[in-house]
């Protein structure tokens, strides 16, 4: 692990990696990745790399845990061993299972599950490698996969972090800012704002939290807009691409 630095903000408020304290790192989308997923995406993030498959809708078996009435939402988010600088031992941990399970329940909302019943809709992420942010990172690549395997929603899920450093709200924390900071808040949203995901980290105050939820907020909307430019791009902007309405 790096040294903590003597300071995370300059002098002309700018961060270690250049960045202002409202900046996200650049981001980059491929779509259809997978040949053999329904939907996939490969998303660089900063200096983290996601992959994301979604297998589905499909029958799901053993019939018991099927739901009459909708589709199962299965979410993986896994890190490859070599994703960090010591290697993960493969395999669930506390961490990727916890992970795995707030990730499914941000999409939740979102997803017209109503319209498969009895079936399973996979959701596989795999974290190549990591700087931080990763569950968000692999929530906004799940997003662009479900929308490439035609799969309808009310509209796309957006993810970021917000966090505090030097005393100060930060954007999307990089590995050294999450190591070192006193906080850090995922959040995933609808492109309505309303939150599927909210975690945190650290101390914030009351003040500092209604802030960086604003902060957080305008995040998520740049990354939307990112995302939707991914998607225009790839399957022109008509009716191939439908994010159905309820
Ligand atoms: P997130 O990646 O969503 O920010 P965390 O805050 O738990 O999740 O982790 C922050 C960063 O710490 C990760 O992106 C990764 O770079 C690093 N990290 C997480 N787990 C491990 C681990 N088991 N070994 C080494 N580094 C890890």
């Amino acid at each position: 692990m790096s040294d903590k630095p003597d300071k995370f903000i300059d002098d002309n408020g700018l961060r270690l990696d250049g960045r202002r304290v409202d900046e996200i790192r650049p981001m980059k989308i491929d779509i259809g990745v997978l040949s053999r997923a329904d939907g996939s995406c490969y998303l660089e993030w900063g200096k983290n790399k996601v992959l994301a498959a979604v297998y589905g809708p499909r029958t799901l078996h053993p019939r018991r845990k099927q739901i009459p009435d909708a589709a199962l939402i299965r979410y993986r988010y896994n890190m490859a061993s070599f994703s960090v600088e010591d290697r993960i031992r493969p395999g669930p941990s506390r961490r990727s299972v916890e992970i795995s399970k707030v990730s499914a329940e941000a999409f939740e909302p979102v997803v017209l599950t109503k319209f498969y019943p009895n079936t399973v809709i996979d959701i596989f992420t795999e974290i190549i490698q990591a700087d931080a942010g990763t569950r968000t990172a692999a929530i906004n690549a799940a997003s662009i996969a479900l929308a490439d395997a035609g799969i309808p929603m009310k509209g796309l899920v957006s993810a970021c972090a917000v966090g505090k450093v030097d005393g100060q709200l930060v954007l999307d924390l990089n590995k050294d800012e999450d190591n070192f900071g006193a906080a850090d808040l995922p959040v995933a949203m609808t492109q309505d704002g309303e939150i599927t995901l909210i975690q945190m980290d650290g101390n914030l105050t009351q003040e500092e939290f209604k802030e960086a939820i604003e902060m957080v907020r305008a995040g998520c909307m740049e990354i939307l807009e990112i995302q939707k430019k991914a998607l225009y791009t790839k399957f022109g902007d008509d009716s191939s691409f439908d994010l159905t309405e309820e």
